[in-house]
């Protein structure tokens, strides 16, 4: 079976799982990204009953903000609903509360922007093995207890803990990855070759679809900044209270953080590959 019709059934199983088990239609988590585009077209060809779900950063490219609104208003008028997740908290009053900037170790940015919505509900991702060594321990099917040693996380299609999943036996938000074999040349090939829907963001030379000033873009970030410099402005105007917030709370700074100017190219600086 090739992978694009393997991710069919497993998107035909998830979407089975999450009728059987929350009595609702499985979620398709949808950032505009590459990735998250090949799924949403797989998932329409499936044939199966599913809905979108965005997380707004607040750090996005306004190019990516705008294709999102564009494909949520044509997926609505085809009868898929669609949503987006509004954080508490924006990434820039993250930054400050949090009193650090995110890094490429400590992103405590995803978890509060985007991996805290559809609770309890069953969802679909984008997430692939090739992206990163992290995403390696990632699984077909995973659960997302609370106590990490109690995870159940499927590696293949024929684990024999499938039915744990099949029998509702799970208390907690539950994920299927049914694209997290795809390397990135077959996910280029298939986004660019057969999906319906297609981020601008890629025209201007960006080759990942996340916020700007993203850690993970490591080297990128300058190139990313020289095209968005209100992005640059807007992390130096919050690098700027987060010192005040350091200040206000005791906290030690270091000694090349007088400004956020300062930390703006620490941030830049430091946290790299
Ligand atoms: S995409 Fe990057 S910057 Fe945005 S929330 Fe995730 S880790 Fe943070």
């Amino acid at each position: 079976m090739d992978k694009e019709q393997k991710a069919i059934e497993r998107l035909k199983e998830a979407a089975d799982i999450s009728l059987s088990c929350y009595g609702k239609p499985l979620i398709i988590v949808y950032s505009g990204g590459k990735d998250s585009e090949v799924l949403l077209e797989l998932a329409g060809r499936s044939g199966i009953n599913f809905e979108v779900n965005h997380s707004h950063t607040t750090a996005d490219a306004p190019q990516t903000v705008y294709h999102i609104r564009k494909v949520f208003k044509d997926l609505e008028e085809q009868g898929i609903k669609c949503g987006i997740s509004y954080p508490k908290m924006s990434m820039w009053q993250l930054i400050i509360h949090k009193c650090f900037p995110p890094t490429r170790l400590i992103r405590y940015c995803c978890t509060s922007l985007k991996e805290n919505n559809c609770g309890n509900r069953m969802i679909a991702t984008g997430v692939r093995w090739s992206e990163s060594v992290k995403r390696k321990t990632r699984g077909i099917y995973e659960d997302t207890h609370s106590n990490k040693d109690k995870r159940i996380v499927l590696m293949n299609d024929n684990d024999e803990k499938r039915r744990l999943f099949e029998r509702c036996q799970i208390q907690a938000k539950t994920i299927c990855n049914p694209i997290i074999d795809f390397t990135n040349d077959e996910i280029w090939d298939f986004y660019n070759n057969e999906c319906q829907y297609k981020n601008p963001i890629y025209d201007l030379g960006f080759t990942r679809c996340g916020c700007i000033g993203c850690p993970m873009a490591n080297k990128k970030r300058n190139w990313e900044f020289e095209i968005f410099p209100k992005y640059k402005h807007l992390y130096i105007m919050t690098f700027d209270k987060m010192l005040e917030a350091r200040k206000a709370k005791g906290l030690e700074i270091r000694e090349s953080w007088k400004t956020g100017n300062d930390v703006f190219d620490w941030w830049l600086q430091n946290d790299r590959r």
